[in-house]
């Protein structure tokens, strides 16, 4: 084969498949509804839970953070690139996750693979949730530390697998805290007994719980009513938040360390002014403005008995994540294409994001949408479904 021929040859096999996919470009700022192809859509496809990418609070500074800091901030946090305002970023961060300290990274992405990588040597071993995000999973190749899957929020089995870890030097339980491809909730209070009995440490990955779940949207940890029992609680800028970027919340050691050894924090330039100053405003939102999750929550409700009363296979969704589970990935896919030419913009999503078999089309409301917006997805829902004989 000449050049990339072998890769394209793979590309070719999904076209065959109908599992090629094309990027879709919004023509629009991200809402509850969207323009696509000129046409205005009901947007059901992104992590906006509280619509809070548009708001004006969060436009607000960070058009005034451009106009006094500039829109860059030319260096790595560790050299140059620490304004005063990364700092009061993360104190709040700290003091909203009720923990000693919290550190920003770029993503939730680079936050995963950061705190995994620092913290596990070959004489540690990570036990990981099956259905873990792919950052997690690939946070923990990049260890030498010795790796247990246990079988999807399965109790038993995490127990089986603590008790094969006594002989290393630390032992980490990772999960998610809600799982972004089922919208289901990792059972932290049975994880954080588990992890006592078997002393170890606990982190979870609160990038769909943030904004979401806990007094103000603190998250899972908070949800429960464990704070100071989970370790290392991981979040991200990007979705409830409305702007970019990954946080960890932990002990001042555990942040020091980072500073010290996380890599994407050490070797990637700092966040713009724009989006620490829009984060930053995002807090205040979610201290001020409870009344966005409360809309946030009765939407899901609706949305979420409206597809079940339909008929639709919504799996074990416990959150504003509702997917609708078709099997198929060609169908699902077609689903989606459907939905969207009816004017819903849902995506397909199949393997490796999720296992084969259990393709779907992957719902999200949020606190913007009204309930007409969401009664007219559930008709197209039911018109696409009857028409595919999905229902
Ligand atoms: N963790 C989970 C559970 C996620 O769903 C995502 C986003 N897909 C991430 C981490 C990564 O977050 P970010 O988009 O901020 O990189």
């Amino acid at each position: 084969m000449k050049g990339f021929d072998y890769l394209q040859a793979e590309l070719n096999e999904m076209k065959k498949q109908g599992t090629f996919r094309t990027l879709i470009p919004l023509e629009s700022d991200q809402g509850a509804k969207v323009v696509i192809d000129g046409r205005e859509v009901i947007q059901l496809s992104s992590n906006n839970y509280l619509g809070l990418t548009s708001h004006p609070r969060l436009q607000k500074a960070a058009i005034e953070a451009i106009e006094k800091f500039g829109a860059g901030t030319g260096s790595v946090r560790t050299i140059a690139g620490t304004l005063t305002m990364h700092k009061e970023l993360e104190e709040k961060l700290a003091k909203f996750k009720h923990t000693e300290a919290a550190l920003v990274f770029q993503s939730g992405f680079t936050t995963n693979q950061g705190v995994l990588s620092a913290i596990l040597t070959n004489e540690d071993v990570v036990i990981s949730d099956a259905f873990n995000h792919a950052s997690i999973i690939d946070g923990i190749r990049l260890t030498k530390a010795e790796r247990k899957v246990y079988n999807h929020v399965d109790m038993k089995d995490l127990e089986r697998a603590l008790k094969e870890s006594n002989n290393f030097r630390v032992r980490v339980i990772v999960t998610d805290g809600v799982f972004s491809m089922d919208g289901n909730i990792a059972p932290l209070p049975e994880i954080v007994e588990l992890a006592e009995k078997y002393d170890a440490l606990v982190m979870v990955d609160d990038a769909h719980a943030s904004g979401v779940l806990g007094e103000n949207g603190r998250g899972t940890v908070n949800h429960f009513g464990l704070d100071g029992r989970v370790h290392i609680q991981v979040g991200t800028l990007s979705k409830a938040i409305g702007v970019l970027g990954g946080y960890v919340a932990s002990s001042k050691t555990l942040i020091d360390y980072l500073i010290h050894k996380g890599r994407p924090f050490l070797f990637s330039t700092s966040h713009p002014p724009a989006v620490t100053a829009a984060c930053s405003e995002a807090i205040n939102v979610l201290l001020e403005e409870s009344e966005l999750i409360e809309r946030l929550w009765d939407n899901t409700k609706f949305f979420k008995i409206g597809l079940e009363q339909l008929g639709f296979n919504t799996g074990k969704s416990e959150t504003p994540i509702t997917p609708v589970i078709i099997g198929d990935e060609a169908l699902s896919h077609q689903f989606s294409d459907k939905l969207l030419t009816y004017g819903v913009f849902a995506q397909g999503i199949a393997f490796p994001t999720v296992a084969k078999g259990l393709a779907r089309v992957r719902t999200i409301v949020t606190a913007e949408h009204t309930k007409e917006e969401l009664q007219a997805a559930l008709d197209i829902f039911e018109k696409a479904g009857k028409e595919l004989k999905i229902i």
